[in-house]
């Protein structure tokens, strides 16, 4: 079937106010197509770069498709463009498509050793700073079109500010339990910034417990990060015992729950203790059953005979 170059278009138009991105996408790619052929490259140019921006749509976690959008609207300059009811100028557009490719590669990024870790969250932080100051407090027009969300560059720079800061909490979480409280903090100043109400809270909680210190129970080291460093372990814990307590600076048992504070290397070492020892009982209950089992067996033998 024959269809005009304008015809296409007029339908691709269509089909982008039906929310229907995919269909739009092919009808866009034709519409170029068709245009290349009849020699008006300025269209086909703007159809292409259209439909390369609806390929978003589908894009998911593949930051590729979004460079290829945003080298697309690149090339239209000046052009302005109709993205929803809103009209954007191609090139603004284009940088707008490039950092969300930037912050979805970052996001991506490895964080299992701390070299990792401390790359990625510096990754984070610059591109937070790019939504900062190119998108700032516009809307992020990609997602209102796509996902209907109405963030602005300001508020996602924030988000990727407290990440970032997240991640260099656990790099330094080991090494140096109280600064990794403070970048907890710092997260979750980032996060009330964003909007992020329970993030906010889940930083502010962590920064805690990271910063806590106690006096291990058993050898009495004195450690700082709890759940890091030191641990909490249920024991019975007598008035007399507590008492013993008071004139420490630095607390060997929780208060209200009574339960014991125990530092990493005796936890551990109780670990592998009591890990021996369950082996151990087990291995001896399952030699009692076999050899029951054995005694068993033998006396059906003899009830058949
Ligand atoms: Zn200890």
């Amino acid at each position: 079937m024959f269809r005009s170059s304008s015809k296409l278009l007029e339908q691709a138009n269509d089909l982008v106010k039906q929310g229907n991105f995919a269909k739009a996408e092919e009808r866009y790619s034709d519409a170029a197509a068709k245009l290349t052929r009849e020699g008006d490259s300025t269209n086909a140019q703007l159809a292409m770069a259209y439909a390369a921006f609806l390929a978003l749509a589908r894009a998911g976690g593949d930051p590729a498709i979004y460079g290829r959008a945003a080298q697309s609207l690149q090339t239209l300059g000046g052009a302005t463009l109709k993205i929803g009811l809103r009209d954007v100028s191609a090139s603004s557009l284009s940088n707008e498509v490039a950092i969300l490719g930037e912050d979805l590669a970052a996001v991506m990024m490895p964080s299992q050793s701390v070299i990792e870790q401390t790359n990625r969250a510096q990754r984070l932080r610059e591109v937070g700073l790019r939504y900062q100051s190119v998108i700032r407090t516009n809307v992020i027009l990609t997602k209102e079109m796509f996902q209907k969300e109405t963030g602005t560059g300001a508020s996602r720079a924030f988000t990727l500010f407290a990440l970032s800061e997240e991640m260099m909490g656990e790099s330094t979480v080991f090494t140096d339990p109280k600064k990794a409280g403070e970048h907890y903090q710092q997260a979750s100043l980032f996060w009330e910034q964003a909007g992020v109400k329970q993030a906010s809270a889940d930083a502010r909680s962590r920064a805690q417990q990271y910063q806590k210190s106690a006096k291990c129970w058993f050898c009495g080291r004195e450690v700082t990060g709890q759940g890091v460093s030191f641990f909490q372990l249920p024991s019975e814990l007598t008035l007399s015992l507590t008492k013993t307590e008071s004139a420490a600076v630095l607390p060997s048992f929780d208060n209200g729950t009574n339960q014991i504070f125990s530092c990493r290397g005796c936890n551990s070492t109780m670990n592998t203790l009591s890990d021996s020892w369950a082996q151990k009982r087990a291995q001896e209950v399952y030699t009692k059953l076999e050899a029951e089992i054995e005694v068993l067996r033998k006396q059906i033998q003899n009830m058949r005979r």
